[in-house]
């Protein structure tokens, strides 16, 4: 008998997920690209720089910003900032040490008018030297999992709790979230989307600082934040290292899609 490959294992999950919740049903095709996104093994050499994901237009020049080396604190005000000041004192922002070693600040991608909000951990080094989140091998990742949500990435919005690249891609620290708490939160209160996907524990923690439970135990449970549903899951850098996962990250996404009226045709 021909060895089963991980592909079939999880369309074979996701065939008993579907008989144990026959109103959301899975199509193996629109899986197909979330799917097949396998881990590197150890030994492949390093990928190429990963493509930039704005549509077919050239790669964007990096994000220019002239950073003075005065205020030490945030903006004042953040809370009543409209977008454009939001993003200057973002862009200029010398709250925490994490502007010392940046290339680029990277604020946001996307639609401000999106229904759907993905809130990231923060900028790894693509994200850095491109100043757009989510454009490394995750951000691919996510990309496809936005897809197979039957979404493109220009119509949801998406962003990170701190805007600045943690060196060697450590987790943010938590005097680094805080410094860039007021920009997050305003952030989300002006795009107010109906749905925030979490992706992984450090956006989780953010935006649920008193919750117990980390997000095996909290993923795929809707949340409330200031009245807006959020569902955690996990992050696509986790799936990239533990593919398995991929079948309860699937679930998870089915529930908001079908807050937006959004199901997958079963395979015929
Ligand atoms: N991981 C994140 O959490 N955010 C990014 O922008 C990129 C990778």
């Amino acid at each position: 008998m021909p060895e089963k490959t991980f592909y079939d294992e999880i369309v074979e999950c996701l065939r008993l997920t579907r008989r144990n919740t026959p109103a959301v049903p899975v199509s193996s095709e629109v899986l197909t690209e979330f799917m097949t996104d396998m881990p590197k093994k150890k030994k492949d050499p390093v990928p190429a720089a990963a493509p930039v994901l704005r549509s077919a237009a050239p790669a964007p020049a990096p994000k220019t910003q002239s950073v003075s080396p005065s205020p030490a604190g945030p903006a004042k005000n953040i809370a009543a900032m409209d977008w454009n000041g939001l993003e200057a004192a973002v862009m200029q922002c010398r709250g925490c040490r994490l502007c010392e070693t940046r290339q680029n600040v990277v604020f946001e991608d996307g639609s401000r008018q999106a229904e759907l909000l993905f809130f990231g951990e923060g900028p790894g080094a693509d994200e850095d030297a491109q100043g757009i989140p989510f454009v490394g091998r995750a951000g691919e990742l996510l990309t496809k999992m936005i897809r197979a949500m039957q979404f493109s990435r220009e119509e949801v919005y998406i962003c990170n709790t701190v805007k600045c690249r943690p060196p060697g891609n450590r987790n943010p620290e938590p005097d680094e979230t805080e410094a860039c708490r007021a920009f997050a939160e305003r952030q989300i209160e002006l795009v107010r989307p109906k749905v925030i996907v979490i992706l992984g524990a450090v956006p989780l923690r953010f935006l649920f600082p008193q919750i117990y439970g980390g997000i095996r135990s909290l993923r795929g449970k809707w949340l409330e934040y200031k009245g807006i549903r959020v569902m955690p899951t996990y992050h696509p850098a986790y799936l990239l290292r533990t593919p398995s996962a991929k079948a309860d990250a699937w679930k998870d996404l089915q529930q908001v899609m079908a807050v937006f009226g959004k199901t997958v045709p079963p395979k015929r």
